[in-house]
């Protein structure tokens, strides 16, 4: 079973059991009462009609008429009795089925693309990480490349009778949500690339969706719904890559802001007398915390690429560095502590603007969170307003570096659970039966 974030900024389901004019108006209704049914069963498990119709306030004729649409389309199934009280005939329960609807999730990063996908239910399908140098290459390659594993996934989905009911693409920089289009990604070079019109041109096939989105806000989501602290409906995700990357999730729900492009925490000026950023201004927050800042300050006899802002294999980099905190170099782990102590920092604004419970630091972050942490936490409790950080902590993200991945094929379920007529129904299927108000 998993959680949903209720009411994203994707269009969350509106429970509605009021009666309906116009035909356009009974369409709509229906849609959010089947969405209203999929979801409870989806967040509180199996449960008989009865059960259903009473914790929703639905009728039992109406919730039995959404159900059989819900079975019909492959999203529901009938597994066996279940009593509902003490007294009373058992009902059969009803479980979600979605093992033929298939969430697809990529991440495209500066050295590899990353697939993940489940059913409706959760399973797992596909987890697995391509290396590729998306830096060393201009867009069309890389879009050629994500297009191979886009493929290739479907195809192993194809063999499992996985039905693809959406793909979503994470890339590291500013989208317009609305036209798939990725406006820049300057970690990757990319500046107005129209990724989802390129992937329809690519072949995937016209039926499925595709929406590309900030990878940091999909990890978020990720954290969110599956990750250490999953369910906290107030929590910043921030991850250590080249640059820096962030979601909040506020009050359940993702802050996109205006133009989806909320959560750009990395060019947060910090330092108006630090260095200049990737990006072109001065004393960015990425200018302290990120990857090439602790390589530049721990490694400095080993920092290349950093004036263009540009580093290859950050990986490789994270490594070495972690091999000499091992063994005890002094000046690697003063450099980590210069860096915990940014991060709170930068985290004490955070704290004073969402007033979060849970900050979740990931990607490299997560590896050196046992020498970040304490300082960070130090630090935030001296910067912070005092009743906010007294109950907010850090902890480190174990979902790795495939958590954009995961939240990309989070949103793909969450759009299924919020829309079921996205889903067509299966054929040799009995036809739903009329529907009552
Ligand atoms: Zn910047």
């Amino acid at each position: 079973m998993h959680r949903s974030w209720t009411g994203s900024r994707n269009g969350g389901s509106t429970s509605s059991n009021r009666s309906a004019g116009t035909p356009a108006d009974q369409a709509t209704v229906r849609r959010s009462n089947l969405s209203l049914v999929l979801r409870h069963v989806s967040e509180y498990g199996p449960r008989s009609r009865s059960v259903v119709a009473m914790e929703t306030g639905l009728n039992k004729t109406t919730v039995t008429s959404l159900v059989g649409e819900l079975q019909a389309r492959g999203l529901l199934k009938e597994i066996g009795p279940q009593h509902a009280g003490a007294v009373g005939r058992p009902g059969l329960a009803l479980a979600l089925d979605g093992s033929g609807v298939g969430a697809l999730g990529l991440e495209v990063n500066v050295d590899y693309i990353a697939a993940f996908a489940t059913d409706l239910g959760g399973r797992v399908l596909i987890d697995r990480r391509v290396s590729f140098d998306a830096m060393g290459c201009d867009s069309d390659r890389s879009l050629t490349e994500l297009a191979r594993v886009i493929g290739e996934a479907m195809a192993e989905l194809d063999l499992l009778e996985v039905r693809v009911a959406g793909i979503t693409v994470a890339v590291p920089g500013l989208v317009d949500t609305a036209t798939g289009t990725v406006d820049v990604a300057p970690n990757l070079g990319w500046y107005g690339v129209p990724v989802a019109e390129w992937l329809v041109r690519a072949g995937v096939p016209p039926n499925v969706p595709i929406s590309v989105d900030n990878d940091a806000n999909l990890a978020a989501l990720a954290e969110f719904t599956g990750g250490v602290a999953s369910g906290t409906s107030d929590l910043v995700y921030l991850t250590g890559e080249v640059g820096i990357g962030g979601g909040v999730i506020s009050g359940g729900r993702l802050l996109s802001g205006a133009d989806g492009f909320a959560g750009e925490v990395g060019h947060v000026m910090v330092d108006p007398s630090g260095e200049r950023c990737g990006c072109g201004r001065i004393g960015c927050w990425e200018t302290k915390v990120g990857l090439a800042a602790l390589v530049r300050m721990a490694t400095p006899d080993h920092a290349y690429g950093m004036h263009d802002g540009v580093m290859r294999d950050p990986e490789e980099r994270l490594a070495e560095i972690e091999l000499r905190w091992a063994a005890g170099d002094p000046r690697v782990d003063l450099a980590i502590g210069e860096v915990g102590r940014w991060l709170g920092r930068g985290s004490a604004t955070l704290v004073n603007l969402f007033n979060p419970r849970v900050i979740v630091i990931g990607g490299y972050f997560a590896k050196l969170a046992d020498r970040l942490i304490p300082v960070a936490q130090a630090e935030l409790k001296r910067l912070g307003v005092e009743g906010s950080v007294a109950r907010c902590d850090f902890v480190a993200s174990d979902l790795g570096f495939g958590a954009a991945s995961r939240g990309a094929a989070g949103i793909v379920t969450e759009r299924v659970l919020s829309n079921p007529t996205a889903i067509d129904v299966r054929l040799a299927a009995p036809a739903p039966e009329k529907e009552r108000e």
